[in-house]
Parts: structure tokens; sequence; C-alpha cells
């Protein structure tokens, strides 16, 4: 029986909308999404392959639902990066840092309540909110994108937001929080506090992790991924740390077996590499700094950053550079506040490709191209 009148029963609100997700494109030099450059070492291939083989010979039975291995693995992780020592009933992990905040809106938020973050910030927050039926509130960051903690205790006091997210690094301009503020968050807010370290082991000597902070904070939730300087984005493992009460809520909220048995077996075995997998995160580091001090020397006007990425503008109309970027085969991402855009850090060679392009679009541009502040 054919209905042609009939359409999918789409939820009001998601009416309309287009899925998230940035350009994927096969062209030279792709740095819009924040991914490590490097793709992982030889052993580290093997031991993941070895690991992924083990694993496929008992696909028939589902996975361990409490990823036991891969939990003790984040916490031993967690302990040597961040030096702060987490049990295994304090880790929780899912298929990227994304899942396991969407569960946190599942478990901690819901019709009637209230999430808050702090524009300009990751994308995916008001989606996760909406996914969840939450109520979504943005306060702002100052001008020059710090955290303006005055006006976040405010806000906090109007809406009572059971769940407040924060990166640290933020995502799009860098910034991470200070300790102080995080501190403040938390005592400040009735519900969960999200700081959300997708970029952590990207900061710079002497920035803090929330993680030092769990002890004394309840509410505190630090999310970590392996998608960013861990090099492993294509195996979607992201995780936290916090109370067990908190870990215990999400575990009501996800759905059984949610980490598969390959996924668990490749974590694993990629934590057993950490030190390697890792092992570019001071040299991109240095590409960061020396990337921003170039773009500066252009008269570009650059947000400081304690991550992968870097923030630069200001342009009249940044698509068109976007764009003439692109069709020089340097693919970056245009988010973030008008005018600006955002380039991840790649290799040395990309970088002074992206470099090579960006001039040559401003020596070829007409005054839309030209960035403000310098005569082309
Ligand atoms: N948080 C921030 C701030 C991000 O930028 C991203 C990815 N761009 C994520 C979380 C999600 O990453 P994943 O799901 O790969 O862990």
């Amino acid at each position: 029986m054919s209905r042609p009148d009939w359409r999918p029963p789409l939820r009001e609100e998601l009416r309309g909308i287009v899925p998230y997700g940035a350009p994927q494109l096969d062209v030279p030099v792709q740095l819009n999404v924040n991914e490590n450059p490097y793709p992982p070492g030889e052993d580290c291939v093997a031991d993941i392959a070895r690991s992924v083989a083990t694993a496929a010979a008992s696909l028939n039975r589902y996975p361990d639902r409490e990823f036991t291995d891969l939990r003790e693995g984040l916490a031993e992780y967690l302990a040597g990066e961040s030096g702060v020592l987490v049990g295994a009933q304090q880790v929780w992990a899912a298929n990227g840092s994304n899942e396991v905040m969407l569960q946190i809106l599942q478990a901690f938020g819901g019709p009637g309540r209230v999430a808050v973050s702090f524009a300009p910030t990751y994308s995916m927050y008001p989606e996760y909110a909406r996914d969840a039926m939450t109520g979504w509130v943005a306060g702002r960051r100052r001008e020059d994108f710090g955290f303006n903690l005055e006006h976040a205790r405010e806000l906090i006091a109007e809406h009572r937001p059971s769940v407040v997210l924060v990166p640290s690094p933020n995502n799009p301009t860098g910034t991470a929080l200070p300790h102080d503020a995080i501190a403040a968050l938390c005592e400040a807010a009735p519900g969960v506090v999200v700081i959300d370290e997708a970029y952590a082991e990207f900061r710079r000597a002497g920035t803090p992790s929330a993680m030092a902070l769990l002890a004394e904070s309840p509410n505190l939730v630090v999310t970590r991924t392996m998608s960013k300087a861990f090099a492993l984005a294509g195996a979607r493992l992201g995780y936290l740390a916090a109370a067990p009460e908190i870990v215990d809520a999400l575990r009501v909220v996800r759905l059984p077996y949610h980490l598969s048995a390959v996924t668990q077996a490749v974590a694993s075995a990629a934590l057993r590499h950490a030190t390697e997998l890792l092992g570019k995160v001071e040299e991109l580091r240095a590409e960061r700094d020396r990337t921003v001090v170039w773009l500066r020397q252009q008269g570009f006007e650059v947000a400081d950053t304690d991550a992968n990425f870097v923030l630069f503008g200001r342009f009249r109309d940044r698509h068109v550079v976007w764009q003439a970027l692109l069709d020089e085969g340097v693919l970056i991402r245009e988010t973030g506040p008008d005018g600006w855009l955002r380039v991840s850090v790649g290799t040395a060679d990309e970088m002074a490709a992206f470099e090579a392009a960006l001039l040559k679009v401003r020596d070829n541009g007409s005054e839309e191209l030209s960035h403000e502040g310098v005569t082309a």
C-alpha cells in the first residue's frame, strides 16, 4: 500500500535542522577537526590488530558491559597524566566524549531542567541539551574569550542549572580555565559541573587540570577523549572521571553493551602505547606557539590557545577566505564568532602549506579577503 502523504513524525524542534558535522573533504591538507596529524606507530598498530583478533574469536558473545579492564587502564593513564589517583569505579567511557556528555544530559538534564554554558563554545553542547529535552542557556565569555566568573555566578544563580558545561581548553578559542574559576563554578552550581578536557594534554606547563579538584568537589565531572592528543579519533573512545555516584547514574541511562568488544580491545591496546601515541604532543605544542607568533606577525588577531588549534581573524567575509584556502588544498574550519577562522595544528609541512596558502590568498585578495587592521 502506498502512502504518498506520509512523513516521518519528526519532533517539532528537529524539523529543518541540518545534521552537525564539519565537511569531510579529500584534500591534501586537512586542518579542520583538531585531530593529531600523526598516525599510530607500527608497534601500536600491531598490538591493536592482535587484540582485535583475540576479541574477534568471541564476538558471538556480548562484551563486558562494565568494560572493567578498560576502566582500569584509563584510571592508570589519568594518574600518570594528571598525577591524580582515581579508582576504576570513578571512571566511565562511551563512544567518544560526545556520547559521554549526552549520557550526562540524559541522566542529569531532562524536561523542566536547564543546562548552561558560555559562548563562544563547542557547538554540540546545545545539541546534547536538545536531544535530552533539557532547557539551554548560553552565557557569554569576555571580548578576549576569557572566562567571566562573575557573569557565570549570576547566570547560575538565576537559572539553577542541573548541568554546567565548560571546556578547558575551550573550543573554538583555545582558552584554558583558571583553577580558581573551576573551584568557584563547582561551589556555585547546584548540579553537576562538567569540565570538558578534550584538549587537556595540549595545555601548557603550569595550566592545571580540573582532575586536581575531584577529591574536594563531589559535583565535578572531568571528561576526556582519546580523539585528540591521543591520536585515536577513529576508535571513538571518550571517558570521564567523577564521584562513583555520578558514574552509577550514567550506568542507568547507558544502552546495554554500548562499548563493543572491538572498541574495548582497541582502546586497551592503545593505552599500552600511550607514551608513543602522545609522543608528538610536545612538538605540536611548539608548532602551535610558532603558528600563533607567525599569524600575529602577519597582522592577524589571534586568540591565546592552550589547545591544538588556533582561532584567528578577523575577516570581513570569513567564508570567502575559507573557500579560497580550500581552493589551495587547505581545509580549515569556519566556526566560532563571525569573522574568525580556526586552524588545527598539523605537521610542520602542513602548517607551511597553510601559511603559504594564506599569504597567497591575502596577496591575491580583494577587499573582502583582507583582514581588518592590515592593508592588502
Ligand atoms: N569536546 C570538545 C570541546 C570537542 O572539541 C570535541 C570534538 N571536536 C569533543 C568534545 C568530542 O570529541 P569526541 O566525541 O571525539 O571525544
